[in-house]
């Protein structure tokens, strides 16, 4: 009997393992903790893999000029506020008051930012300061400094570059909106109390401005703009960000009001990531929202390699395209189809307006195709960059399977950093309101996310390697404030 009984605690009837109803004391608690809070937190916790790599000592020196040496309450240690800040974001969190009532009780983010169990975390205004007192360039050198320990590890190529722009959705509720015609005229009635109100131009207006354009008072920084015609116009902020080839390592990063054209900012992006990885960039990807012929006359005269798709000429109802009138640089004048001449006369902000005689026009036999019934003459405005223009839109039918690769890289490396910001690190809407605050949260959000990527790369290599201990720092990397592996070769996908 004695046999059976054993045989059957191993084995139910079904052949399943059986157990016994188990019980957990609730009511003892432990008056201590034995041992470092460190060992209660799993090897492969994201914190303890990214503690290994990071080092922000040299942050003190960095903030110190921001704080008066002689009076005044210490305030919160510069490398905890950073740390609670950066543990935040690696949850996806990213208001204040959420973070420090979570770190109340998650050990992670306790252990990471240096506070013992039983210490008093910072009041959540105490983070609202910092940033205020900071600025947002520190922040960026904490970006910066990521992007350095990335290169010196060997993520970061610096010759391909990927460039995209993504909105970021303000914090700002609907019923903030107004309408800045309304702002317009307050302030110049409180301007000129007594004066006559200026005279009015007949017509529809024809700018943005004039037409009543909806802004947030509580944001005025923000932008009404959408990423689809099909959507509609939202309070937004534009994220432009370049993406190494390589490993996707984030090279730069900046910030701009949402109607902010993404492709006026892409000689200045260039600039910057070359400052950065001191690599001069061969290849630049990104799509037909940096199609511009200022874009590609400024790629050619670097000498780099665009692929980017040129948009397909618009292209208006029964009128004989632009395409079809020749342009003569040299001398420089526009051919019609009909054969007469166009010549420059102003310029607007694409580039030079070249216009037809009205007596030409009016005479012309293909009138009715090419002029609206109103017109007088016809207009054509020829871009800046025109000429480049037309090279890359010869140079696209001519894209071969290294174009096409390096364009569906463009895909996963540039787009999907932005989709990875929004779904994990909560870059989807900005936390707080005015330019410098959402360009601190993407400074961050940039680090969080090539911290991710070197510590990613660290555990691998030591994986591969057969090493189980902490990392082994190199020197020249802790220089910089970031500790990294010694490089050596990658074997990375092409
Ligand atoms: S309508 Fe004027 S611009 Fe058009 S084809 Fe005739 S002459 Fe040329």
């Amino acid at each position: 009997m004695a046999i059976l009984t054993h045989v059957a605690g191993r084995r139910g009837l079904g052949g399943r393992e059986t157990r016994m109803l188990g019980r957990q004391a609730r009511w003892q608690e432990d008056l201590f903790v034995a041992g470092p809070l460190r060992d209660l937190i799993p090897d492969d916790h994201i914190l303890k893999r990214v503690d290994r790599i990071l080092d922000l000592s040299w942050l003190r020196d960095e903030v110190r000029d921001c704080y008066d040496a002689r009076q005044g309450r210490p305030g919160i240690d510069p490398e905890a506020a950073v740390r609670l800040m950066l543990a935040g974001l690696f949850h996806g969190i990213t208001k204040d008051r959420q973070l420090l009532r979570e770190a109340q009780v998650n050990l992670a983010i306790r252990w990471f930012a240096g506070y013992r169990l039983h210490e008093q975390l910072p009041d959540h205004s105490s983070l609202t300061r910092i940033r205020q007192r900071w600025g947002a360039a520190r922040f960026k050198q904490i970006f910066c400094k990521s992007v350095a320990a990335c290169g010196r590890a060997g993520l970061v190529d610096g010759q391909t570059v990927h460039l995209d722009a993504s909105l970021i959705r303000a914090d700002v509720s609907w019923e903030s909106l107004t309408e800045r015609h309304v702002e317009r005229v307050l302030a110049d009635n409180a301007a000129e109390p007594d004066g006559p109100p200026a005279p009015k131009r007949p017509g529809r207006p024809r700018t943005a401005a004039a037409q009543g354009k909806k802004s947030s008072p509580t944001d005025p920084d923000a932008t009404l703009t959408t990423s689809c015609k099909q959507y509609r116009m939202e309070p937004c902020y534009k994220q432009h960000t370049a993406v190494d080839d390589r490993a996707g390592v984030i090279v730069d990063v900046a910030v701009t009001t949402g109607e902010a054209s993404e492709g006026l900012e892409l000689p200045r992006q260039l600039a910057r990531v070359e400052a950065q990885t001191g690599v001069p960039v061969q290849t630049v990807t990104a799509d037909g929202a940096y199609a511009h012929g200022r874009n590609y006359e400024h790629l050619e005269q670097r000498g780099t390699t665009a692929v980017i798709p040129p948009q397909t000429e618009a292209r208006t109802a029964r009128r004989i395209p632009a395409r079809r009138f020749k342009y003569d640089a040299r001398h420089p004048c526009v051919r019609c189809p009909a054969g007469k001449v166009l010549h420059r006369s102003t310029r607007n902000r694409q580039g030079w307006v070249y216009r037809a005689r009205a007596g030409d026009c009016r005479a012309c036999p293909l009138r009715t195709r090419c002029i609206a019934p109103s017109a007088a003459a016809r207009v054509i405005v020829i871009g800046d960059g025109y000429e480049s223009l037309l090279r890359a839109r010869r140079q696209r039918r001519r894209w071969g399977h290294t174009e096409h690769t390096l364009y569906s890289r463009h895909r996963w490396r540039a787009e999907g950093v932005h989709g990875e910001a929004k779904t994990q690190h909560g870059l989807r809407r900005a936390a707080r309101r005015g330019l410098w605050n959402v360009a601190i949260q993407v400074y961050l959000t940039a680090a969080v996310m090539n911290l991710k990527r070197l510590a990613a790369f660290c555990r691998a290599r030591r994986v591969t390697s057969g090493h189980q201990g902490d990392a082994v720092l190199s020197g020249e990397a802790s220089a910089f404030g970031m500790h990294a592996w010694s490089p050596r070769p990658l074997r990375l996908a092409a």
